[in-house]
């Protein structure tokens, strides 16, 4: 989703700053030989922006390009996190990413295609493409929230911008009416297709509380009815290993514990009905402990649909019991009383 070349072309010129804004002091940024940044030493690192690619050199630790430098920077691998390096670059320049597929039908498989209810698609796209990375300083908010839930980003690599996203104002519908705009986490919901077909909000202030309204968090209406069957927000993924949570911030706690690709199926009914891709061999059923005990027959559901499929599923509770007063316990509540011990 991301035009590199394009990016690359309208970062030319400009890594100086990019690299300043990602932390770079200007003391390492001179043609002449000095101590790296990175591995120190005393004359064995060059910042020479050769034809301002932001490129660099160093004895000890490599050379590279304006990339490679923001790579270092962010604490990635300059190949295996590329596309991540490229995104924060892009953030940093204001650019998004090209429009998502929100807009694309579904396949057909059988019967009468689908009816896209055009209006909702219209309102997923607005929302999608006027809403900016993590990454960005803009984001505030939701790191503020993040971090208000126990859930440090310092501690995870945070998603990137083509499953989560920030929205500075989303006007909050209520009866009928706008009753405010607020900072907002988006999440883009997937279908087993791959088809995007919603997206999740969670409305916060400023300070990253949850807003002050009825319902901080809310599920926009899918593409069409029934688009979100077996859908989820497909936080990390790669290999044939899943984990997968309900809640959004519960898959991060399971992320930050486990460095599981997690997927959270955002409710109970979205977890029964998940539908997980083919290459996929084992999946952790990270289950919420309910007193209604929804989050245990959904968790039931799945991993026995899975295992009839000859994917090897397995639900992990949270240790109980719920505390008198609460409606249940997930693992974001166990991390949160591990950080409290600890
Ligand atoms: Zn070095």
């Amino acid at each position: 989703m991301w035009d590199v070349e394009q990016i690359r072309e309208a970062a030319r010129g400009r890594w100086p700053e990019i690299h300043n804004r990602l932390g770079l002091a200007s003391e390492f940024q001179r043609r002449k030989h000095g101590p790296c940044p990175f591995c120190g030493g005393c004359d064995r690192y060059r910042y020479d922006n050769r034809q301002g690619t932001g490129s660099f050199f160093c004895n000890g630790c490599g050379a590279g390009d304006g990339f490679t430098m923001a790579a270092k920077l962010l604490g990635l691998d300059s190949r295996t996190d590329f596309l991540k390096v490229v995104e924060a670059v892009a953030g940093l320049l204001g650019i998004t990413a090209s429009p998502v597929p929100v807009a694309v039908l579904p396949k057909q498989h059988h019967s009468e295609p689908p009816k896209v209810d055009s209006q909702a698609r219209e309102r997923l796209n607005t929302i999608w493409n006027n809403s900016i990375p993590l990454l960005r300083p803009e984001a505030e908010p939701v790191k503020k929230y993040f971090l208000n839930r126990g859930l440090d980003p310092i501690l995870f690599d945070l998603p990137g911008g083509d499953v989560l996203r920030f929205q500075p104002e989303l006007p909050y519908w209520h009866g009928g009416q706008e009753i405010g705009r607020f900072p907002a986490l988006v999440g883009l919901v997937q279908a087993p297709n791959d088809i995007a077909v919603t997206l999740h909000r969670t409305y916060l202030s400023a300070t990253g509380d949850k807003a002050p309204v009825p319902t901080a968090k809310k599920l926009m209406p899918p593409i069409f009815e029934g688009a979100s069957r077996g859908a989820a927000i497909r936080l990390y993924q790669n290999g044939t290993q899943l984990g997968v949570t309900e809640g959004l911030e519960t898959g991060l706690a399971v992320r930050i514990a486990t460095g599981l690709p997690v997927w959270s199926t955002v409710s109970a009914g979205g977890m029964a009905n998940l539908i997980v891709p083919k290459n996929i061999k084992k999946v952790l059923i990270f289950a919420d402990l309910d007193k209604s005990r929804a989050g245990h027959n959904a968790a039931d559901r799945l991993a026995a649909r899975l295992l009839r499929q000859g994917v090897d599923a397995r639900i992990i509770f949270p240790p109980g019991p719920i505390p008198a007063g609460s409606k249940g316990v997930d693992w974001l509540d166990i991390l949160q009383q591990e950080d409290h011990a600890a």
